[in-house]
């Protein structure tokens, strides 16, 4: 349920909270640009309860939620959300250009590649240290080691950065050292991660699983919303199909579906969809067109050597060719590398 209140008054809020908590509902306050709403999660049985708050003089209505997402859903806030990662902003206008290699594998190489992110005009770095791998005899990243030089990398150069916790165990110490943590497309129904990273201090970054339905990515969503971390930034990163030509098949359909359905900015990755370096320009056209809020992209100074995903990283030129060929769709979309 959600109780469309008629103030901002925070004491007037604190009322309504406390009388949802005292009905056993876990109430999630949602500031929009419009209104302010409390939204009532929990056993939907008591609802005639929450109902009887239309009574109080600053509560415009109280509405049933239809949809399963309750959180993530545009039933509780219209307007698009907008995400801010250690300065940089994601959504509502704001483009989000995060790129770095697939895995972290020396203090050089990290260096190295946010120095060209940087100077290519990219505004986030990227890098596993922490890697999912399919096979467990493949590199598996890092680890704390690779955590370090991302930070430091970040700092030298100025820009916030994303990785994946693939346990929740991982988390605490991902979040200490990252601006952003990533849910990989392999852990996104892994409710425990979910839940881990709902408890954490830092935005999320929550891939679309190759096998997973666009409400099924929602209600991943709204795991980790119902935590209470509201900073979730939706990745489109490929499905699977049989098409064999690429590694996956960039379902660039989801982005505009998906934000029919929700306020949560969206990105796409087009590398792990696509698998193959020449490619990526295009998809990445295809990404801003779309009404994407960012996109996501691997590259390496020498993909030649890379320890994983070589094949479609991209070299630091293309990078640079990408964000060029990006700048006017951008600006016809009207959104802005903030
Ligand atoms: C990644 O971004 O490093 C990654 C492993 O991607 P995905 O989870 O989408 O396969
Ligand atoms: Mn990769």
């Amino acid at each position: 349920m959600i109780i469309v209140m008629s103030t901002s008054r925070q004491d007037e809020v604190d009322h309504v909270i406390g009388r949802v908590e005292e009905f056993g509902y876990k109430p999630h306050v949602i500031y929009g640009v419009e209104r302010t709403v409390v939204a009532a999660v929990g056993d939907e049985r008591g609802k005639e309860r929450l109902t009887s708050l239309e009574s109080l003089p600053y509560v415009e209505q109280v509405i049933r939620i239809l949809k399963p997402f309750k959180l993530a859903g545009r039933e509780v806030k219209e307007d698009d959300t907008i995400i801010d990662c250690s300065g940089v902003r994601i959504g509502g206008g704001h483009f989000a250009i995060m790129s770095g290699p697939c895995s972290v594998e020396s203090e050089e190489q990290i260096m190295e590649s946010a120095r060209v992110v940087r100077e290519a005009g990219g505004n986030m770095l990227r890098g596993g240290a922490f890697k999912p791998r399919t096979s467990p005899y493949s590199f598996q990243g890092m680890e704390l080691e690779g955590l370090r030089v991302l930070r430091k990398a970040a700092d030298a150069y100025n820009l916030p950065f994303v990785t994946e916790a693939t346990t929740p165990e991982q988390v605490p110490v991902v979040a200490q050292y990252a601006d952003m943590i990533q849910i990989g497309a392999r852990n996104m129904q892994n409710y425990g991660l979910l839940r881990a990273v709902g408890k954490a201090d830092k935005p999320v970054l929550l891939k679309r699983g190759m096998m997973s339905t666009i409400n099924e990515f929602l209600m991943s969503a709204e795991y980790i919303l119902s935590e209470g971390n509201p900073n979730v930034v939706l990745c489109e990163r490929g499905i699977r199909t049989f098409e064999t030509e690429t590694r996956n098949t960039l379902d660039i359909q989801a982005v505009p579906v998906v934000k029919l359905h929700s306020h949560l900015p969206v990105i796409v990755d087009p590398s792990h969809a696509a698998g193959r370096w020449d490619i990526i320009i295009p998809m990445a056209c295809a990404a801003v067109a779309s009404g994407a809020d960012g996109i996501m992209i691997e590259m390496h100074p020498n993909p030649e050597v890379a320890l994983s995903d070589g094949q479609q990283s991209l070299r630091p030129k293309k990078l640079h060719q990408l964000v060029e060929t990006l700048k006017p769709l951008l600006a016809v979309m009207k959104k802005e590398v903030s």
